[in-house]
């Protein structure tokens, strides 16, 4: 648990999903027996701020936990900056495998930074390192067609995408934002708590 670095711990039970109703309640509880973890399937959360994407990241690598497999939770920011100060080649290679052995990664925040060239390139190596051998969750604010700038390389963000999509569950959340439910409430003459 303490290796994983999770933020906070989060359940599904603890999810309120009649608050994102184009949700499939269904699909995050069929994720929840694992077997996205046993078939090194990716789950990509997709959708603005707010809509609980790294709620449920965190959910669905607790459960992992608690079954047995190992985990990690970064964000691509933290993950950039690992692969980017580490300034020899030996280096570099030890600290992709600290994000290469878990069988659960969580890349959290993609879509706030953009990538240098070379943290682009360790970002792709990553990927593909984890292709068909464990799983990576990962949330985004951004749709693909922005991830050519966010590396700054049209054709690696092909080629990562193709890999991180090949065996993937991507569940865009479009509703509103959890952490603006009240303030929203109050705006419409609501009062609902
Ligand atoms: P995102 O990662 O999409 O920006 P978070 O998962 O961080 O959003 O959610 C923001 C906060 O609101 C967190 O504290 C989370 O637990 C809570 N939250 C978001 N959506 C829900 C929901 N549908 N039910 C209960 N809590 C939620
Ligand atoms: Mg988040």
């Amino acid at each position: 648990m303490t290796a994983a670095r999770l933020p906070a711990i989060k359940t599904l039970e603890a999810f309120d999903f009649t608050f994102q109703p184009d949700l499939s309640e269904r699909l995050l509880w069929e994720l929840a027996d694992l077997s996205f973890v046993k078939t090194a399937t990716n789950v990509v959360f997709l959708g603005p701020p707010g809509t609980g994407k790294t709620h449920l990241s965190l959910a669905l690598t607790v459960k992992a936990l608690s079954a047995g497999y190992s985990a990690l939770f970064t964000t691509l920011t933290h993950l950039a900056e690992a692969l980017d100060s580490a300034s020899y080649p030996g280096l570099v290679r030890q600290r992709l495998r600290r994000y290469t052995t878990p069988s659960v990664l969580v890349i959290d925040e993609v879509g706030y930074t953009k990538l240098s060239p070379g943290q682009a390139h360790h970002f792709f190596e990553l990927v593909t390192a984890r292709y068909e051998h464990g799983s990576i969750l990962l949330t985004s604010n951004t749709g693909f067609s922005a991830w050519g700038s966010l590396l700054g390389d049209d054709v690696l963000a092909t080629a990562l995408l193709d890999r991180l999509l090949h065996h993937a569950e991507v569940i865009p959340i479009n509703g509103r934002s959890y952490r603006m439910k009240d303030r929203s409430a109050s705006a419409s003459g609501g009062g609902q708590k």
